[in-house]
């Protein structure tokens, strides 16, 4: 595994299905949420995104099961969201 310097100075381990620079692809994506939402990582990010979920309230019309069912959403996303939402007095719906 080759690693490599990317145009703003990160480096990290080229992988085939992953040529893009982490640390530049969750800023581009985190850069879409606002600031009380926590990183949750470039995959989650891209999972959020594609069902158009863009804030915490946003998120309180899904259950865990079906964040989880999405594509690049593991356990660690969910976990980070879920004590953000609790900060706030929300919690993710009960299906
Ligand atoms: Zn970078």
């Amino acid at each position: 595994m080759a690693i490599k310097l990317c145009d703003n100075g990160h480096t990290f381990k080229k992988t085939s299905d992953c040529p893009v620079c982490p640390t530049c692809s969750t800023e581009e994506m985190k850069g879409k949420y606002s600031k009380e939402f926590p990183n949750i990582g470039a995959p989650a990010f891209r999972a959020l995104d594609s069902i158009k979920i863009q804030s915490l309230s946003d998120l309180t019309k899904l259950s865990e099961e079906e964040l989880l069912a999405l594509h690049g959403f593991g356990p660690r996303a969910l976990r980070l969201l879920h004590e953000a939402l609790k900060e706030k007095d929300l919690s993710f719906a009960q299906k």
